[in-house]
Protein backbone atom coordinates (compact mmCIF):
# COMPACT_ATOMS: atom_id res chain seq x y z
CA UNK A 1 0.00 0.00 0.00
CA UNK A 2 2.24 2.59 -1.07
CA UNK A 3 1.27 6.05 -1.87
CA UNK A 4 2.93 5.85 -5.31
CA UNK A 5 0.37 6.59 -7.93
CA UNK A 6 -0.95 4.10 -10.39
CA UNK A 7 1.00 4.17 -13.51
CA UNK A 8 -0.38 2.24 -16.59
CA UNK A 9 3.09 1.75 -17.90
CA UNK A 10 4.46 -0.89 -15.40
CA UNK A 11 0.86 -2.67 -15.63
CA UNK A 12 1.15 -6.77 -16.48
CA UNK A 13 -1.64 -7.91 -18.34
CA UNK A 14 -1.84 -11.92 -17.27
CA UNK A 15 -2.79 -14.47 -19.02
CA UNK A 16 -6.60 -15.56 -19.10
CA UNK A 17 -6.31 -19.47 -17.15
CA UNK A 18 -9.30 -21.33 -15.43
CA UNK A 19 -8.99 -21.23 -12.16
CA UNK A 20 -8.59 -24.33 -9.67
CA UNK A 21 -8.63 -24.64 -6.20
CA UNK A 22 -5.59 -26.47 -4.29
CA UNK A 23 -7.08 -26.72 -1.12
CA UNK A 24 -8.74 -23.12 -0.43
CA UNK A 25 -6.05 -21.35 -2.28
CA UNK A 26 -7.36 -20.24 -5.50
CA UNK A 27 -4.44 -21.16 -8.56
CA UNK A 28 -5.49 -19.43 -11.99
CA UNK A 29 -8.35 -16.92 -13.49
CA UNK A 30 -7.77 -13.07 -11.11
CA UNK A 31 -6.29 -15.50 -8.17
CA UNK A 32 -3.07 -13.34 -6.99
CA UNK A 33 -0.12 -15.51 -8.01
CA UNK A 34 0.54 -17.98 -5.47
CA UNK A 35 3.83 -18.97 -3.82
CA UNK A 36 5.14 -22.05 -3.48
CA UNK A 37 7.99 -24.39 -2.23
CA UNK A 38 8.88 -27.74 -1.56
CA UNK A 39 9.82 -29.74 2.21
CA UNK A 40 13.19 -31.01 2.27
CA UNK A 41 13.14 -33.09 5.42
CA UNK A 42 12.54 -36.43 5.29
CA UNK A 43 8.18 -36.58 5.17
CA UNK A 44 8.86 -39.79 7.62
CA UNK A 45 10.11 -37.25 10.43
CA UNK A 46 6.54 -35.65 11.25
CA UNK A 47 8.00 -32.63 13.47
CA UNK A 48 11.18 -31.64 11.35
CA UNK A 49 8.37 -31.60 8.13
CA UNK A 50 5.73 -29.46 9.88
CA UNK A 51 8.67 -27.40 11.43
CA UNK A 52 9.94 -26.39 8.36
CA UNK A 53 6.23 -25.70 7.11
CA UNK A 54 5.40 -23.29 9.59
CA UNK A 55 8.02 -21.58 8.86
CA UNK A 56 7.69 -21.29 5.07
CA UNK A 57 3.87 -20.64 5.71
CA UNK A 58 5.10 -17.86 8.09
CA UNK A 59 7.68 -16.60 4.94
CA UNK A 60 4.35 -15.77 2.97
CA UNK A 61 4.16 -19.78 1.32
CA UNK A 62 0.71 -20.25 0.14
CA UNK A 63 1.30 -23.93 -0.80
CA UNK A 64 3.81 -26.17 0.35
CA UNK A 65 5.21 -29.64 -1.38
CA UNK A 66 6.14 -32.71 0.11
CA UNK A 67 7.53 -35.34 -1.38
CA UNK A 68 6.44 -38.92 -1.22
CA UNK A 69 8.26 -41.61 -2.34
CA UNK A 70 6.81 -44.30 0.04
CA UNK A 71 4.20 -45.53 2.09
CA UNK A 72 5.74 -44.56 5.19
CA UNK A 73 5.64 -40.96 3.87
CA UNK A 74 1.90 -40.87 2.68
CA UNK A 75 1.27 -42.43 6.21
CA UNK A 76 3.08 -39.86 7.80
CA UNK A 77 1.34 -37.43 5.54
CA UNK A 78 -1.51 -37.37 7.46
CA UNK A 79 -0.82 -36.15 10.17
CA UNK A 80 1.52 -33.30 8.47
CA UNK A 81 -1.97 -32.46 6.63
CA UNK A 82 -3.59 -31.82 9.96
CA UNK A 83 -0.96 -29.44 11.02
CA UNK A 84 -0.16 -28.04 8.29
CA UNK A 85 -1.94 -23.94 8.40
CA UNK A 86 -1.38 -24.11 4.31
CA UNK A 87 -2.43 -26.58 1.55
CA UNK A 88 0.27 -29.80 1.35
CA UNK A 89 0.85 -31.29 -2.33
CA UNK A 90 2.05 -34.38 -2.55
CA UNK A 91 4.72 -34.77 -4.94
CA UNK A 92 4.35 -38.55 -6.28
CA UNK A 93 6.54 -40.26 -8.77
CA UNK A 94 5.17 -43.51 -10.79
CA UNK A 95 3.22 -44.73 -8.06
CA UNK A 96 -0.09 -44.71 -8.91
CA UNK A 97 -0.63 -46.45 -5.23
CA UNK A 98 1.01 -43.48 -3.66
CA UNK A 99 -0.98 -41.34 -5.65
CA UNK A 100 -3.99 -42.77 -3.86
CA UNK A 101 -2.81 -42.78 -0.67
CA UNK A 102 -1.91 -39.43 -0.55
CA UNK A 103 -5.10 -38.05 -1.86
CA UNK A 104 -7.00 -40.48 1.55
CA UNK A 105 -4.41 -39.00 3.26
CA UNK A 106 -5.75 -35.17 2.71
CA UNK A 107 -3.68 -34.04 0.11
CA UNK A 108 -4.75 -30.93 -1.57
CA UNK A 109 -3.16 -31.05 -4.62
CA UNK A 110 -0.87 -34.41 -6.50
CA UNK A 111 1.87 -33.49 -8.24
CA UNK A 112 2.03 -36.57 -10.93
CA UNK A 113 2.26 -37.34 -14.37
CA UNK A 114 -0.97 -39.37 -15.66
CA UNK A 115 0.94 -40.52 -18.53
CA UNK A 116 3.61 -42.67 -16.02
CA UNK A 117 2.10 -44.32 -13.56
CA UNK A 118 0.52 -47.37 -15.52
CA UNK A 119 -2.32 -48.07 -17.82
CA UNK A 120 -5.83 -46.49 -18.28
CA UNK A 121 -7.47 -48.19 -15.46
CA UNK A 122 -4.60 -46.84 -13.26
CA UNK A 123 -4.82 -43.05 -14.38
CA UNK A 124 -8.95 -43.76 -13.81
CA UNK A 125 -8.19 -45.18 -10.44
CA UNK A 126 -5.89 -42.00 -9.10
CA UNK A 127 -8.18 -39.81 -11.06
CA UNK A 128 -11.06 -41.45 -8.75
CA UNK A 129 -9.40 -40.49 -6.02
CA UNK A 130 -8.42 -36.64 -6.45
CA UNK A 131 -12.74 -36.46 -7.11
CA UNK A 132 -13.22 -37.84 -4.12
CA UNK A 133 -11.56 -35.93 -1.69
CA UNK A 134 -11.13 -33.12 -3.65
CA UNK A 135 -7.46 -33.02 -4.78
CA UNK A 136 -6.54 -31.01 -7.72
CA UNK A 137 -3.39 -32.07 -9.95
CA UNK A 138 -0.61 -30.73 -11.18
CA UNK A 139 0.92 -32.27 -14.32
CA UNK A 140 5.11 -31.52 -13.94
CA UNK A 141 6.62 -32.20 -17.07
CA UNK A 142 10.27 -31.58 -16.94
CA UNK A 143 12.80 -31.40 -19.57
CA UNK A 144 15.02 -34.38 -17.55
CA UNK A 145 12.54 -36.86 -18.08
CA UNK A 146 10.66 -36.73 -21.16
CA UNK A 147 9.11 -39.98 -22.50
CA UNK A 148 11.37 -42.23 -24.35
CA UNK A 149 9.19 -41.94 -27.38
CA UNK A 150 9.08 -38.26 -27.69
CA UNK A 151 13.15 -37.96 -27.15
CA UNK A 152 13.19 -40.53 -29.80
CA UNK A 153 10.57 -38.33 -31.59
CA UNK A 154 12.84 -35.17 -30.98
CA UNK A 155 16.01 -36.16 -30.82
CA UNK A 156 16.51 -34.11 -27.56
CA UNK A 157 14.59 -32.38 -25.02
CA UNK A 158 12.62 -29.09 -26.58
CA UNK A 159 9.66 -27.13 -26.24
CA UNK A 160 7.94 -29.00 -28.89
CA UNK A 161 8.77 -32.21 -26.89
CA UNK A 162 7.67 -30.62 -23.47
CA UNK A 163 4.31 -29.23 -24.83
CA UNK A 164 3.09 -32.03 -26.15
CA UNK A 165 4.07 -34.42 -23.13
CA UNK A 166 1.82 -31.67 -21.24
CA UNK A 167 -0.31 -31.79 -23.80
CA UNK A 168 -0.78 -35.98 -23.77
CA UNK A 169 -0.97 -35.86 -20.07
CA UNK A 170 -3.73 -32.98 -20.04
CA UNK A 171 -5.72 -35.65 -22.52
CA UNK A 172 -5.39 -38.43 -20.04
CA UNK A 173 -7.04 -36.14 -17.71
CA UNK A 174 -9.87 -34.79 -19.96
CA UNK A 175 -10.72 -38.71 -20.83
CA UNK A 176 -11.36 -39.01 -17.25
CA UNK A 177 -13.66 -35.87 -17.43
CA UNK A 178 -10.97 -34.23 -15.00
CA UNK A 179 -10.69 -30.62 -15.37
CA UNK A 180 -8.56 -29.49 -11.78
CA UNK A 181 -5.22 -29.56 -13.39
CA UNK A 182 -2.56 -27.03 -13.64
CA UNK A 183 0.81 -27.78 -15.16
CA UNK A 184 4.12 -27.37 -15.49
CA UNK A 185 6.85 -27.56 -17.82
CA UNK A 186 10.45 -27.10 -16.28
CA UNK A 187 13.70 -27.36 -17.68
CA UNK A 188 16.95 -25.83 -15.74
CA UNK A 189 17.93 -23.88 -18.96
CA UNK A 190 15.69 -20.42 -18.66
CA UNK A 191 15.35 -20.41 -22.71
CA UNK A 192 14.02 -24.01 -22.94
CA UNK A 193 11.82 -23.28 -20.34
CA UNK A 194 10.75 -19.80 -21.44
CA UNK A 195 9.80 -21.28 -24.61
CA UNK A 196 8.33 -24.09 -23.82
CA UNK A 197 6.05 -22.33 -21.10
CA UNK A 198 5.41 -19.67 -23.82
CA UNK A 199 4.11 -22.47 -26.23
CA UNK A 200 2.09 -24.02 -23.58
CA UNK A 201 0.41 -21.23 -22.64
CA UNK A 202 -0.93 -20.53 -25.81
CA UNK A 203 -2.24 -24.64 -25.84
CA UNK A 204 -3.98 -24.56 -22.79
CA UNK A 205 -6.06 -22.36 -20.56
CA UNK A 206 -4.90 -24.26 -17.78
CA UNK A 207 -3.40 -22.01 -14.90
CA UNK A 208 0.62 -22.95 -15.26
CA UNK A 209 2.70 -23.51 -12.36
CA UNK A 210 6.29 -21.99 -13.21
CA UNK A 211 9.29 -22.85 -12.37
CA UNK A 212 13.22 -23.51 -13.24
CA UNK A 213 14.12 -26.58 -12.15
CA UNK A 214 17.19 -27.15 -10.48
CA UNK A 215 18.35 -23.37 -10.25
CA UNK A 216 21.22 -23.55 -8.24
CA UNK A 217 22.20 -22.27 -5.19
CA UNK A 218 21.11 -18.95 -3.31
CA UNK A 219 22.64 -16.40 -5.18
CA UNK A 220 22.54 -18.34 -8.74
CA UNK A 221 19.50 -20.02 -8.31
CA UNK A 222 17.71 -16.85 -7.41
CA UNK A 223 19.37 -14.63 -10.86
CA UNK A 224 18.33 -18.15 -12.98
CA UNK A 225 15.01 -18.09 -11.64
CA UNK A 226 14.77 -14.13 -11.12
CA UNK A 227 15.28 -13.99 -15.44
CA UNK A 228 13.79 -17.47 -16.57
CA UNK A 229 10.30 -17.05 -14.12
CA UNK A 230 10.66 -12.97 -14.55
CA UNK A 231 10.61 -12.90 -18.34
CA UNK A 232 7.45 -15.04 -18.44
CA UNK A 233 5.63 -13.29 -15.19
CA UNK A 234 6.19 -9.62 -16.94
CA UNK A 235 4.21 -11.14 -20.16
CA UNK A 236 1.66 -12.37 -18.19
CA UNK A 237 2.53 -16.33 -17.85
CA UNK A 238 2.35 -17.85 -14.50
CA UNK A 239 -0.39 -18.08 -12.12
CA UNK A 240 1.60 -20.14 -9.19
CA UNK A 241 5.23 -19.96 -9.11
CA UNK A 242 8.24 -22.30 -7.02
CA UNK A 243 11.85 -21.13 -7.06
CA UNK A 244 13.92 -24.21 -6.56
CA UNK A 245 16.82 -23.61 -4.73
CA UNK A 246 19.35 -25.59 -3.22
CA UNK A 247 19.09 -23.78 -0.15
CA UNK A 248 16.15 -23.43 3.06
CA UNK A 249 12.71 -23.22 1.59
CA UNK A 250 12.15 -20.26 3.43
CA UNK A 251 14.83 -18.67 0.92
CA UNK A 252 12.50 -20.07 -2.26
CA UNK A 253 10.00 -18.12 -0.36
CA UNK A 254 11.46 -14.64 0.07
CA UNK A 255 12.95 -14.77 -3.27
CA UNK A 256 9.42 -15.64 -4.81
CA UNK A 257 7.86 -12.63 -3.24
CA UNK A 258 11.03 -10.72 -4.23
CA UNK A 259 10.14 -11.77 -7.76
CA UNK A 260 6.72 -10.94 -7.88
CA UNK A 261 7.12 -7.82 -5.87
CA UNK A 262 9.62 -6.29 -8.43
CA UNK A 263 6.86 -7.20 -11.08
CA UNK A 264 4.64 -5.32 -9.12
CA UNK A 265 2.50 -9.03 -9.39
CA UNK A 266 2.33 -9.44 -4.97
CA UNK A 267 2.86 -7.37 -2.24
CA UNK A 268 3.88 -8.61 0.69
CA UNK A 269 6.10 -6.85 3.63
CA UNK A 270 8.46 -3.61 3.84
CA UNK A 271 10.29 -3.41 0.48
CA UNK A 272 13.29 -1.58 1.09
CA UNK A 273 14.67 0.58 -1.48
CA UNK A 274 18.29 1.12 -0.54
CA UNK A 275 21.51 2.85 -2.25
CA UNK A 276 24.98 0.83 -2.89
CA UNK A 277 26.54 3.03 -0.83
CA UNK A 278 29.82 5.07 -1.37
CA UNK A 279 32.14 7.37 0.47
CA UNK A 280 29.33 10.04 0.32
CA UNK A 281 27.70 8.16 2.80
CA UNK A 282 25.92 9.88 6.07
CA UNK A 283 25.74 6.38 7.96
CA UNK A 284 26.63 3.06 7.79
CA UNK A 285 23.99 1.75 4.36
CA UNK A 286 24.90 -1.89 4.14
CA UNK A 287 24.61 -2.82 7.84
CA UNK A 288 21.65 -0.34 8.67
CA UNK A 289 19.71 -2.77 5.49
CA UNK A 290 21.20 -6.13 7.10
CA UNK A 291 19.60 -5.05 10.31
CA UNK A 292 16.26 -3.38 9.36
CA UNK A 293 15.91 -6.46 6.75
CA UNK A 294 16.01 -8.77 10.20
CA UNK A 295 13.72 -6.57 12.48
CA UNK A 296 11.12 -6.13 9.96
CA UNK A 297 11.03 -9.53 9.07
CA UNK A 298 7.67 -10.19 10.79
CA UNK A 299 5.37 -7.05 9.09
CA UNK A 300 3.16 -8.42 6.50
CA UNK A 301 1.97 -5.39 5.51
CA UNK A 302 2.79 -3.69 2.14
CA UNK A 303 4.62 -1.00 2.41
CA UNK A 304 7.82 0.81 0.66
CA UNK A 305 10.83 1.67 3.11
CA UNK A 306 14.22 3.80 1.51
CA UNK A 307 17.07 3.92 3.28
CA UNK A 308 19.58 5.99 1.36
CA UNK A 309 23.03 7.41 1.76
CA UNK A 310 22.73 10.93 1.04
CA UNK A 311 21.23 13.86 -0.07
CA UNK A 312 22.10 12.81 -3.80
CA UNK A 313 19.75 10.23 -4.56
CA UNK A 314 17.85 10.29 -0.79
CA UNK A 315 14.66 13.01 -1.29
CA UNK A 316 13.68 11.48 -4.41
CA UNK A 317 13.66 8.29 -3.48
CA UNK A 318 11.61 9.21 -0.43
CA UNK A 319 9.46 10.59 -2.58
CA UNK A 320 8.48 7.42 -4.15
CA UNK A 321 8.29 5.47 -0.65
CA UNK A 322 6.20 5.27 2.26
CA UNK A 323 9.30 5.97 5.17
CA UNK A 324 12.59 7.39 4.12
CA UNK A 325 15.82 8.37 5.52
CA UNK A 326 18.44 9.94 4.10
CA UNK A 327 21.96 10.50 5.79
CA UNK A 328 23.22 13.80 6.60
CA UNK A 329 25.69 15.37 8.00
CA UNK A 330 27.18 15.53 11.72
CA UNK A 331 25.99 11.96 12.96
CA UNK A 332 22.11 12.62 11.79
CA UNK A 333 19.98 12.21 8.85
CA UNK A 334 16.11 13.21 8.16
CA UNK A 335 13.20 11.26 8.21
CA UNK A 336 10.71 11.29 5.38
CA UNK A 337 7.01 10.27 5.60
CA UNK A 338 5.31 9.92 2.67
CA UNK A 339 7.55 11.68 0.46
CA UNK A 340 7.90 14.92 3.15
CA UNK A 341 10.50 15.69 5.19
CA UNK A 342 9.42 15.10 8.85
CA UNK A 343 11.72 15.39 11.37
CA UNK A 344 15.71 14.81 11.97
CA UNK A 345 16.90 12.06 13.53
CA UNK A 346 20.10 10.55 15.35
CA UNK A 347 22.37 7.92 13.64
CA UNK A 348 22.69 5.66 16.39
CA UNK A 349 19.13 5.84 17.35
CA UNK A 350 17.66 5.86 13.25
CA UNK A 351 17.02 1.57 13.21
CA UNK A 352 15.13 1.40 16.57
CA UNK A 353 12.90 4.86 15.49
CA UNK A 354 12.37 3.06 12.22
CA UNK A 355 11.18 -0.05 13.33
CA UNK A 356 8.78 1.60 15.46
CA UNK A 357 7.41 3.88 12.93
CA UNK A 358 7.24 0.84 10.46
CA UNK A 359 5.03 -1.28 13.23
CA UNK A 360 3.13 1.92 13.95
CA UNK A 361 2.38 2.41 10.21
CA UNK A 362 1.42 -1.18 9.90
CA UNK A 363 -0.88 -1.02 12.61
CA UNK A 364 -2.99 1.97 10.99
CA UNK A 365 -2.92 0.03 7.87
CA UNK A 366 -4.42 -2.81 9.59
CA UNK A 367 -6.47 -1.07 11.37
CA UNK A 368 -8.00 0.70 8.15
CA UNK A 369 -8.52 -2.31 6.55
CA UNK A 370 -10.40 -3.89 9.41
CA UNK A 371 -12.78 -1.30 9.24
CA UNK A 372 -13.31 -1.04 6.00
CA UNK A 373 -14.48 -5.12 6.21
CA UNK A 374 -16.88 -4.43 8.65
CA UNK A 375 -18.31 -1.45 6.42
S1 LIG B 1 22.89 7.87 -2.57
FE1 LIG B 1 24.72 8.94 -1.84
S2 LIG B 1 25.73 7.46 -0.49
FE2 LIG B 1 24.26 6.30 -1.70
S3 LIG B 1 25.48 5.54 -3.39
FE3 LIG B 1 24.50 7.44 -4.07
S4 LIG B 1 25.99 9.03 -3.68
FE4 LIG B 1 26.65 7.24 -2.49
Amino acid sequence: MSHNPIRPWRDIERRKSRQIMVGRVPVGGDAPISVQTMTNTLTTDVKATVEQILRSAEAGADIVRVSTPDEDSTRALREIVRESPVPIVADIHFHYRRAIEAAQAGAACLRINPGNIGDARRVAEVVKAAKDHGCSIRIGVNAGSLEKQLLEKYGEPCPDAMVESGLDHIKLLQDNDFHEFKISCKASDVFLSSAAYQQLAAATDAPIHLGITEAGGLVSGTVKSAIGLGNLLWFGIGDTIRVSLSADPVEEVKVGYEILKSLGLRTRGVQIISCPSCARQGFDVIKTVEALEKRLEHIKTPMSLSIIGCVVNGPGEALMTDIGFTGGGAGNGMIYIAGKQSHRMGNDQMIDHIVELVEQKAAELAAAEAQAAAE
